[in-house]
C-alpha cells in the first residue's frame, strides 16, 4: 500500500546546501552511551534507523577535544585518526542503507566532565557551571582568552575535517542545552566586556566565527548545520526573541536549522516525558521564530503521531521532522508510514527509559527490545529467525508484558500454535490498571501494539478468563510451557533499607498493596488522611498519591530516598511530578524511614536520626515487589509429572522471574523468543563484546 494521501508531505526530498535528504525523517542526535567506545554497537544501532527510512542518521555529541573529554558519560568524540575510522564504521553502515549521516560537534565548556583529560574547564567569564554535583563538575573554570577562543574554533574545524574524511554529509554545531557556544550566548555565563560579550552580536561572535570557519572548511562537502534551544527555563538560556535575532545573524552561514528547547538543567523540556508534555508542544515556539529564515528548520518535539508530523511540516513551521525516540522505539516507522502500514507502528510511550538506562550507562527501550541489541545480539527489530521446530505448541501463562511479548516473538518465529492464557479478560498484567493512572495514558501504546499484533498472527491464540493451575498445565497437551505469572507487592512493609517487616501495621484502619487499590478498587472512607509509604522510587508511588489526592483523600507521600520519586529525576518527569504534588496539597516526606506504625500513626527517623510520626487513617505500601512463582515452581517440583504429560521444557520470565522495570521484563519474554532453541534457554547466550585492544 502506498503512503496515505496526507502523508505524503513527509516523503517529499528537501535539499539542505550540497545534500538531499530523501524524505522528511531526521534521527537527530541523541546519546546512547555506546559511543565510539562500542564503535560495532554503535554502528549497527545508528544503521538499522538507516535501514528503516529515516532520510538521515546522526551521532550523539561528539567532543571536539580534550578540553571536553565527557568521560563518564559516553560522547562519540572525534579527536584523531582512531576516532575518524570509527566513525566511518557508523558512517559506511549508514551510507549502506542510503540514508545522510551526520554529526554533532561539540565542546561542553563550564560543564565538560573531563575526568579522564583532567584539563581544566573553559567558559566565557569563569563562572561555575549551574549543575550542581554529582551531575557538574566541581570548580571554576578558567576564563577563555582570545587565544583559547581562537584554538576552540579550530578544535571545531579540526573535528569538522576528521568528518568531512570520514564521509559525513552533516556536520552540526552544538549550540545548545548550555553547552559552551549556549554559554556565550546566554548573559548567564557571559559577562565579558570584550567583542566575544556584552551585545547579542558580541555574544555570538565565537559560535559565528565558528560557523564561519567550519563552513570554510567542509562546506563544499558538508551541509552545514547547528543544534540550538531557542528557548529554556530559568535565566540560563536566552529568549525566544533572542533566538530568532540570532537565527537571522548566523542564517547565511548554516543549511539547515536543528532546533530543539532546553538546557542542562531542564533537560526535561527537551526529551520530554509523556506523562507531563504532550506531543508537538515545541510547535508554538517554533511558529514564533520561523519568520527568521527560509532556510530549513528540523524541529524535535515528541513526535509519534503521523498526522501530527505531517500537520507540522505542511503548515510550514518546520520542514523536516526530528526525532530520536520514535526512532529509537520503532527504527521503521519512516518505511512502515510508506508502505501505509501505520497499524504496525510500535509507538514512543515517552516512558523516558531510553534515558534513564543511559545514564546508568546503556540505552535501551521499554517498547523496543532490539534496541541496541543490533550488533552483539544480532537482533534485527523486523526479522525474527524462523523456528527449526514448527511443530512446537507452546503455552504462554500470563498476557503481561513478558508473556505478551515471548509469545509474539514466538509466534513471529513460526511456532505451529502458541496459546496465550490469562485469568483476567484483557492483555496487558500489571500495565492495564496502570495506564489509567494520572498522566499515564501514553503507555497503553505498549499494550495497543502488541494487542494489534496478537490480532494479526494466525498462529498465537489469546484465552481470556482463563486461570490455570499446575494440573490443567499437565493436562494442556502443550510441548513447551513459559511461566510469565507477574509479582504482586508485598503487603508487610519490607523495604529495600530495612529488609524486615514494619511492625504494627495492624495498628492502620486500612493497609493498601497497590493491586487492591487498582485492581480490587479498593479505597478507604473517602476524604481520609492516606499516607503513601514509596520505598521504591519509581513511578508507582508518586502516581497513587497523585491517584488519591484527586479522589479528594487528604494524601501524604513518605519516602526514604532524598527526593519524592526519585526515579523521575532519570526519566526527567521528577521536578514536574513534584510540583503536581505540591499543587494537590500533598505533604512529602523526604528521607524518613518507617520503622513502625501504631494506633492510627505512622513512626520513622529522618535524616540525623530525627524522630518522624505522622498521623494517617491508612497506608499504602510501594516498598517491594516478590514473585508470583508458585506455579512454576510446583511444575518443576515434579518433573515425572512433566515427562508423562509430554512437556518438554517449562520457562520462568518476567516479573515471576525476577521483578524488575517493563522494559527488562518485555526484554525476558523477547530474549526467550529469540533463544528459544538454544542450548538452555533459560540462560541467555552469551552477547558480543568490544573490547579495546591491548597495547603495550
Ligand atoms: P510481567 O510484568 O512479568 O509480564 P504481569 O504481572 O504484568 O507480569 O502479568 C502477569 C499476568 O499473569 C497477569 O495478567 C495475571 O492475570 C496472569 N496470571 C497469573 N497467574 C495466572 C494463572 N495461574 N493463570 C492464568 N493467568 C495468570
Amino acid at each position: 500500500m502506498p503512503p496515505a494521501d496526507h502523508h505524503k508531505v513527509l516523503f517529499q526530498p528537501i535539499t539542505i546546501g550540497p545534500k538531499t535528504l530523501r524524505n522528511r525523517f531526521f534521527n537527530v542526535p541523541h546519546g546512547t552511551a555506546y559511543g565510539v567506545l562500542r564503535p560495532s554497537t554503535w554502528a549497527s544501532y545508528r544503521a538499522v534507523r538507516a535501514e528503516g527510512g529515516w532520510a538521515a542518521v546522526s551521532t550523539e555529541f561528539s567532543s571536539v577535544g580534550p578540553s571536553s573529554d565527557e568521560f563518564p558519560l559516553h560522547s562519540s568524540d572525534i579527536w584523531d585518526d582512531e576516532d575518524e575510522r570509527r566513525h566511518k564504521l557508523m558512517v559506511d553502515a549508514v551510507h549502506d542503507h542510503g540514508a545522510l549521516a551526520s554529526i554533532e560537534l561539540h565542546h561542553g565548556g563550564a560543564h565538560a566532565m573531563r575526568r579522564l583529560s583532567r584539563e581544566h574547564a573553559l567558559s566565557p567569564s569563569g563562572l561555575a557551571g549551574e549543575l550542581p554535583p554529582p551531575a557538574g563538575p566541581l570548580g571554576t573554570p578558567k576564563i577563555m582568552t582570545v587565544e583559547d577562543i581562537d584554538r576552540v574554533e579550530q578544535s571545531f574545524v579540526d573535528a569538522a575535517v576528521r568528518g568531512r574524511n570520514a564521509g559525513y554529509d552533516i556536520v552540526d554545531v552544538l549550540a545548545g542545552y548550555g553547552y559552551l557556544f549556549a554559554q556565550f550566548l546566554s548573559p548567564f555565563h557571559n559577562h565579558r566586556n570584550d567583542r566575544y560579550g556584552g551585545s547579542l552580536e558580541n555574544r555570538a561572535r565565537f559560535w559565528v566565527e565558528t560557523l564561519s570557519r567550519v563552513r570554510d572548511a567542509v562546506g563544499a562537502d558538508c551541509a552545514i548545520a547547528t543544534r540550538m534551544s531557542v528557548q529554556t527555563q530559568g535565566p540560563w538560556g536566552h529568549t525566544l526573541e533572542e533566538s530568532a535575532a540570532l537565527i537571522e545573524m548566523a542564517d547565511p552561514l548554516v543549511d539547515l536549522w536543528d532546533l530543539n528547547v532546553g538546557s542542562v538543567l531542564d533537560w526535561g523540556s527537551d526529551i520530554s516525558p509523556s506523562r507531563v508534555i504532550p506531543e508537538g508542544r515545541n510547535m508554538d515556539l517554533f511558529t514564533r521564530i520561523r519568520g527568521a529564515t527560509e532556510k530549513p528548520i528540523v524541529g524535535v518535539s515528541r513526535w509519534t503521531s503521523p498526522d501530527s508530523m505531517a500537520q507540522a511540516v505542511r503548515s510550514g513551521v518546520i520542514d523536516i521532522i526530528g526525532s530520536a525516540r520514535q526512532s529509537i522505539a520503532d527504527p521503521f516507522f519512516p518505511q512502515k508510514l510508506y508502505e501505509g502500514r501505520t497499524e504496525d507502528i510500535r509507538e514512543c510511550m515517552g516512558i523516558n527509559h531510553c534515558i534513564s538506562s543511559l545514564d546508568r550507562g546503556n540505552m535501551a527501550c521499554a517498547q523496543n527490545a532490539t534496541a541496541g541489541e543490533e550488533y552483539r545480539r544480532g537482533w534485527h527489530p523486523e526479522r525474527f529467525e524462523p523456528l527449526e521446530d514448527k511443530n512446537a505448541s507452546i503455552l504462554v501463562v500470563g498476557a503481561g508484558p513478558a508473556g505478551l511479548e515471548a509469545a509474539i516473538g514466538l509466534a513471529k518465529r513460526g511456532a505451529e500454535m502458541v496459546h496465550l492464557v490469562d485469568s483476567a479478560d484483557q492483555v496487558g498484567g500489571h500495565l492495564r490498571p496502570v495506564v489509567e493512572l494520572p498522566g499515564l495514558r501514553e503507555w497503553g501504546r505498549f499494550i495497543d501494539h502488541r494487542l494489534i499484533q496478537v490480532d494479526k498472527l494466525s498462529n498465537l491464540q489469546f484465552i481470556p478468563a482463563t486461570t490455570l493451575d499446575a494440573d490443567a498445565i499437565l493436562d494442556y497437551g502443550a510441548s513447551h510451557v513459559v511461566i510469565a505469572t507477574g509479582a504482586r507487592w508485598l503487603r508487610n512493609g519490607l523495604t529495600p533499607s530495612t529488609h524486615a517487616a514494619l511492625p504494627g501495621l495492624d495498628g492502620l484502619k486500612w493497609v493498601f498493596t497497590p493491586e487492591q487499590l487498582l485492581l480490587g478498587g479498593e479505597r478507604p472512607t473517602p476524604g481520609c488522611r492516606v499516607s503513601v509509604y514509596d520505598a521504591e522510587g519509581g513511578y508507582l508511588g508518586s502516581s497513587l498519591a497523585q491517584l488519591l489526592a484527586n479522589e479528594g483523600y487528604n494524601v501524604s507521600i513518605v519516602t526514604p530516598h532524598a527526593s519524592v520519586a526519585a526515579e523521575g529525576d532519570l526519566t526527567l518527569d521528577g521536578p514536574a511530578v513534584r510540583s503536581s504534588l505540591h499543587a494537590s496539597g500533598v505533604a512529602m516526606y523526604r528521607d524518613v524511614l518507617l520503622t513502625e506504625a501504631g494506633l492510627g500513626v505512622l513512626r520513622g527517623v529522618g535524616e540525623f536520626e530525627v524522630p518522624f510520626s505522622l498521623e494517617t487513617d491508612a497506608a499504602v505500601l510501594v516498598t517491594m515487589r516478590s514473585p508470583v512463582d508458585d506455579l512454576y515452581q510446583q511444575l518443576m517440583a515434579d518433573r515425572q509429572a512433566l515427562d508423562a504429560s509430554g512437556i518438554d521444557a517449562v520457562y520462568c520470565i518476567g516479573d515471576a522471574l525476577s521483578p524488575r522495570p517493563l522494559a527488562e521484563v518485555m526484554f525476558d519474554g523477547h530474549r526467550l523468543a529469540r533463544e528459544f532453541e538454544s542450548p538452555d534457554p533459560s540462560s541467555p547466550l552469551p552477547y558480543k563484546r568490544e573490547s579495546l585492544r591491548l597495547v603495550d
